[in-house]
């Protein structure tokens, strides 16, 4: 088992790739706790397992700062946090982009990584621990998508937050790195990735992806396995990024 005797906390762990993994790392041997704001979802998801549900709102920094410190009261310990608290951003034409949207989006997914990630960072030094922090960041930490504009700014900084983390970390041997997921099947998506035809054609693979391809990659990156990984993004996209489609 790649991470037995490792405490976790995964934000957004109910449900979605969270919970793809919040399993895998259950299964790997970890403590896993799971959090987001609505906590009878993530009870639900943990309940018949050994994962513990928690409440959290990433985009209030002492809520990030309680969880973390629960994580060390029952456990005495934090190795892994994985920031993958995110809300998806097809919010129209940047022309029309009402502010409270993108600093609801830019909130949640960059500025609770931070608010996580620096919580997480203060504990495993606390604890001694040589730490793993998986940022979830995006094929759109590389690239555009039409009226996405606070998503795609949101996921851009989260890859650059996590080289910038990684440097500022490395001397007390925390590891930080970036799963940048392409089109993967979740509740939430799947009738309208289903539906778009086109979509195998731009997948060099031929299909979206799943919630356990993006567990795998996870527990790699958190695990002794890759040791000398810090500051990178790990691209899961069945070849998307790599395919300008000409023909
Ligand atoms: P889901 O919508 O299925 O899950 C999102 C999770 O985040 C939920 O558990 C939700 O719970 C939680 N969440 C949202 N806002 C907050 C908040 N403010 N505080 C705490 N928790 C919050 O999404 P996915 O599983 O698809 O996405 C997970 C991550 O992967 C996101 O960062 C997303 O951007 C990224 N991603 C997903 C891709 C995909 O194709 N599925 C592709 C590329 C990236 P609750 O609402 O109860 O808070």
């Amino acid at each position: 088992m790649k991470l037995a005797g490792k405490v976790a906390i995964i934000t957004g762990g109910g449900r979605g790739i969270g919970l793809g993994i919040a399993r895998r790392f259950t299964a790997e041997g970890a403590r896993v706790i799971i959090a987001q704001r609505h906590l009878e979802d993530a009870e639900a998801a943990a309940a018949g397992t050994a994962m513990i549900a928690r409440p959290l709102d990433v985009t209030d920094p002492a809520r990030c700062a309680a969880l973390v410190d629960f994580a060390l009261e029952r456990f005495g310990r934090l190795d892994v946090l994985v920031n993958n608290a995110g809300v998806a951003g097809l919010n129209g034409s940047l022309i029309d982009l009402d502010h409270c949207v993108w600093r609801q989006v830019i909130e949640t997914n960059l500025s609770g990584t931070f608010y996580c990630g620096q919580a997480a960072a203060r504990a495993m030094i606390r604890c001694g621990a040589r730490g793993r922090i998986l940022n979830i960041g995006s094929v759109n930490s590389f690239c555009a998508q039409k009226n996405a504009a606070a998503y795609v700014a949101s996921k851009g900084g989260v890859l650059m937050l996590t080289k910038a983390m990684a440097v500022d970390l490395a001397p007390y041997g925390i590891r930080v790195n970036c799963l940048a997921p392409g089109s993967i099947l979740v509740e939430r998506n799947r009738v309208a990735l289903t539906a778009q035809a086109s979509l195998g054609q731009a997948i060099p693979l031929g299909a979206p992806g799943s919630v356990e391809d993006v567990a795998a990659a996870a527990a790699f990156l958190a695990s002794d396995e890759s040791a000398f990984i810090t500051g990178a993004a790990l691209v899961i996209d069945g070849g998307f990024l790599s395919y300008a489609r000409m023909e």
